[in-house]
Parts: structure tokens; C-alpha cells; sequence
């Protein structure tokens, strides 16, 4: 059993407090006892990151290649057995998990040929006998606090380019999943790196994480999570003037028009709902639906959601696994209680399921008759849950898929050339899908949204270097060579 959360100044540390932390597919499986770090444990982490900070962008781009290459390949590797340490603590199937971890293997590896890649700029000085040059230089301290629901791949599109680009790190991964988080550190702390460059900091959030973003010894923070968390953090990093990148709630829409290949808009739709057990930022919560094919489309959600086996995320024959927790699963339950409260239709699932294990099972629920105005359509579920309105024209979808807080995804289901280029231009989204499910991404080119979804700079792909790095301009006089 795995003892301890806090990794710092190059050693694995004990807490005075220790949480315990159980399978949310059978809650008898307890998982760990993880130490949670104190206010002097953070100060240490943060002396030592700022003392290894300079010793590693000294090192050199080489150096910084070769450490991420070799921490990127080790997940890919052990993207099976990390995978299914996932799959026990947070609840998605196993192969989900290993596709995480490879995924996440797949960010330091892009991210260590970006290192080499740092590549300023040169210009010519409007005065004679001056050079000018442009580079780019780490922030310094990164805090990352990253949340459950991609428990590796998450903190890995931040601690890549983050150690890439020169940077310490403080890492705050959520309480729910730190065995998968003492997995990461394990293997970014054993590679040949500066004490302290990395340190693990587990606590809870209102107490660590809160701590670490008001730190004015941070230089940069970056969050994914809630909105109203990352409004906290907001407020309290404008206070120091810290450098600060969210990603936050989402509400994605889906368009399917009337010329949709069926077939497809149905498979898109009901993977992008429930994948995850509907627990990700880019799920497909509003399917907007034209009416000329509304019935048929419901009907064969409807049969694809209810065709889906849920179960033990370790069992090879699970399509769905638990939420993650029974707060989690409380708060989906009174989701469902709220969507028949404002009128709509509940066409299946939404119930909590017994299983042969005790744990948070949840049919995954299909709601019809739903409104744009309505809070189910309004506010971040993360629940297995999707909703269907019913829209009479493309522009009114369109008009729907944009009235929303949030600007994560968004897609469209046509054959329509036209219509899929109107989309492309016009969603109010940090990404657009065309006949594609809502979710999934690529690990080489920027993600990120609008609205209440994003806040600063975007991540991933060479736009994460707007966020690691700060430019330097430097203006040299050549001098009089004679
Ligand atoms: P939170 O936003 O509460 O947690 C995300 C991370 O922030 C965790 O590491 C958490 O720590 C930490 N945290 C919490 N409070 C603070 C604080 N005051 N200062 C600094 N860090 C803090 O998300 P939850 O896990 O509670 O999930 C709640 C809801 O948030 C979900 O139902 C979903 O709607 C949304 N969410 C969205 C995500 C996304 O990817 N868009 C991801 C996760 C959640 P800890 O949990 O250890 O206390």
C-alpha cells in the first residue's frame, strides 16, 4: 500500500495527516493512505523549486530534451499498469485509463522536441549599430493544481511544457487520485534532475491548493476544475500579480441537422455523453436536434444508452465505470430530480445501480422535451447525463449551440459542405468538431475554449510556450570594431 503524497526538495516525505482513499467501483477496496502536506512542507517545496529552477535552465535544452523523452517513454510503457491504477481509483474502464497514460507519455515526448524547438526571433534595429534580438525564458515556479477526472493526462500537458521550457513545478493533484499522482512523480523525480525541480504537494484543495495559488513566491499557476474554484483563484492570483492559465466548466453543444448520416450522429453523440462516465470537459451535454429526424434520433440514443454495460472498471466487459465518488454521484442524482422539476423527459437511466460490488454506478440518462433555458442545460453536470432540444432551422441551432457561459467544444453533424464551414466560423468554441464527437482532442496543437470555459493563454501544442516562457528583448550595440 502506498504511504505517501508529498514529494519534496528531491525526497518523499510523511504528513502530519494522512487521507484514505477507496475504489469507487467497490468502495471494500481501499486503495492508499496518502500524507497531505503542511504550510512549512509547501514553503520548503517552494524554497527548493525556485534553488532547482535555475540549475535546470542552466542544464540546457539537451538535457531537458533527453529527461522528458525518457519520462515520456517510461508511460508509454507502463501505460497498462498506470492505466489500471487509474481505472481503481477514479473509475474509468481500464483500457480508457491505459489510453490515458499513454496519451499523457505522448505530451512529454512532443514536449521534448519543443525544448529543442525554443527558437527566438532577430530583427533589425530601426538605429544603425544596434541588434535586437527576441527570447523566450522560463516564468520560473509553476503551480499546477490539476483535478480528478484525467488524473495523468491533465497535469501531463502542463508539467511537459512546464519542464520544457525551463520551469519548476509545485504540482497539487486532486485528493481523489493520488496513487496515479505518486505514479507521475515517481517517474519524472527518479530521471536526473535538480532536488526540488518537481515537488508533489497532495492536500485538499481549500486548504494546499488555496495556499499554494495565494503563495507570492508562485510566478505562474495553472488550473484545470471548476469555475468557481478557478474564480477564487483568479481573485486571489490578480492579488500578486501571478501569471495564471484555467480551464474550467464547459456545457459542449452537439448540432445534428437533418442531413446527418444517422448512423454517425448517434454513435458521436451517445460516446461524447457518456465517455468517461460523462465526466470530462468536452462531453456532449446538449444535443441540439433538428426536428425533422428528432424522434427517430432520440429513439436510437435511447437504445445506445441503454445498450451500454456499465460496471467494475477493471472488468474487460465495463463500457461505463462509476462516477467517481458518492458526492459526485449525489450530486448527478439531484441533476436528474432538477431536469423533471423544470419539465423535461426522462427517456432512460439517471438511476443509481446495484452491482455485484459496492460502489457509484449510475445508468446513463437521456433527457427529451429539454430547453435551452433550463438548468440542465445551463450548468456543468459532469454526469452521465445528456439533454435534447429540439431546434426547426440551422440558425436557431446555431443561435442555441452559442447561448451558453461556456465555450469549450462545440460540433455539428452534416453532409452540408456549407453548413459545416457557417459552423467552423461561427461557433462561439475554443474547438469545433464536423462530424466528429465532442470530445477527443490531439496532444500536438492548442485546447482550450471561450467564455466561463478558458482563462489566459491556451494550452498544449507550441501556443503552450505564450504561457511557460516570458520574452525577452534585448538591444546590443555592436560597438566600433576598429
Ligand atoms: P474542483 O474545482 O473543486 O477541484 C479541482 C482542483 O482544484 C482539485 O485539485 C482541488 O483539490 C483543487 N481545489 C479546490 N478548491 C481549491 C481552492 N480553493 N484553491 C486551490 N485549489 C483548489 O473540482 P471538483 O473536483 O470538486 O469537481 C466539482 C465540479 O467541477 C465537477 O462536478 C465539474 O462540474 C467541475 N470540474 C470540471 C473539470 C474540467 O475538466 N472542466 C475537472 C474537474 C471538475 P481537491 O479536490 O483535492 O480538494
Amino acid at each position: 500500500m502506498q504511504q505517501t503524497g508529498i514529494h519534496i526538495a528531491g525526497r518523499w516525505d510523511a504528513g502530519a495527516t494522512q487521507i484514505e482513499n477507496r475504489n469507487p467501483s467497490d468502495v471494500s477496496d481501499l486503495i492508499g493512505h496518502y500524507a497531505q502536506a503542511s504550510s512549512e512542507q509547501l514553503e520548503e517545496a517552494l524554497d527548493s523549486a525556485h534553488r532547482a529552477q535555475k540549475i535546470w535552465w542552466a542544464a540546457g535544452v539537451q538535457k531537458r530534451h533527453d529527461v522528458l523523452m525518457a519520462i515520456g517513454t517510461e508511460l508509454m510503457n507502463r501505460s497498462a499498469e498506470i492505466g489500471e491504477l487509474i481505472a481503481r481509483e477514479e473509475g474509468k474502464p481500464a483500457a480508457e485509463g491505459k489510453g490515458e497514460v499513454y496519451r499523457a507519455g505522448q505530451f512529454f515526448t512532443w514536449f521534448a522536441a519543443e525544448a529543442l524547438r525554443n527558437q527566438g526571433d532577430l530583427a533589425e534595429s530601426v538605429r544603425t549599430g544596434v541588434e535586437v534580438d527576441v527570447r523566450r525564458e522560463p516564468v520560473g515556479v509553476v503551480a499546477i493544481v490539476s483535478p480528478w477526472n484525467f488524473p495523468v493526462a491533465t497535469p501531463a500537458w502542463k508539467i511537459a511544457p512546464a519542464l520544457a521550457f525551463g520551469n519548476a513545478v509545485v504540482w497539487k493533484p486532486a485528493n481523489l487520485t493520488l496513487a496515479s499522482a505518486v505514479a507521475l512523480t515517481d517517474i519524472i523525480t527518479r530521471q536526473d534532475i535538480p532536488a526540488g525541480l518537481f515537488n508533489l504537494v497532495s492536500g485538499a484543495g481549500r486548504q494546499v491548493g488555496q495556499r499554494l495559488i495565494e503563495s507570492p513566491r508562485v510566478d505562474a499557476i495553472s488550473f484545470t476544475g471548476s469555475v468557481s474554484v478557478g474564480r477564487s483563484i483568479a481573485a486571489s492570483a490578480i492579488g500578486n500579480m501571478t501569471r495564471l492559465q484555467m480551464e474550467m466548466g464547459s456545457k459542449n453543444p452537439l448540432v445534428i441537422m437533418d442531413d446527418a448520416d444517422l448512423d454517425l450522429a448517434v454513435s458521436c453523440a451517445a460516446g461524447a455523453a457518456f465517455g468517461g462516465t460523462g465526466q470530462k470537459c468536452t462531453a456532449a451535454s446538449r444535443l441540439i436536434v433538428h426536428e425533422s429526424i428528432h424522434d427517430v434520433f432520440v429513439e436510437r440514443l435511447v437504445e445506445a444508452a441503454e445498450a451500454l454495460t456499465v460496471g467494475h472498471a477493471l472488468d474487460a466487459s465495463t463500457q461505463l465505470g462509476p462516477v467517481v465518488s458518492d458526492a459526485q454521484l449525489q450530486q448527478n442524482l439531484t441533476y436528474i430530480e432538477t431536469g423533471e422539476a423544470e419539465g423535461a423527459s426522462l427517456l432512460c437511466g439517471g438511476k443509481r445501480l446495484e452491482r455485484a460490488t459496492e460502489g457509484y454506478y449510475m445508468s446513463p440518462a437521456v433527457f427529451s422535451d429539454t430547453h435551452n433555458d433550463m438548468r440542465i442545460n445551463r450548468e456543468e453536470m459532469f454526469a452521465p447525463i445528456t439533454c435534447v432540444i429540439k431546434t426547426g432551422s440551422y440558425e436557431e441551432a446555431l443561435n442555441m449551440a452559442n447561448d451558453s457561459e461556456f465555450g469549450l467544444t462545440a460540433g455539428i453533424m452534416t453532409q452540408s459542405l456549407a453548413r459545416a464551414s457557417h459552423f467552423r466560423a461561427n461557433a462561439r468554441a475554443g474547438c469545433v468538431m464536423v462530424n466528429l464527437p465532442t470530445a477527443g482532442t490531439d496532444y500536438h496543437v492548442p485546447f482550450g475554449g471561450r467564455g466561463a470555459s478558458s482563462y489566459g493563454p491556451r494550452e498544449q501544442g507550441s501556443y503552450a510556450a505564450e504561457f511557460y516562457t516570458v520574452v525577452k528583448t534585448a538591444y546590443v550595440a555592436a560597438g566600433d570594431p576598429l
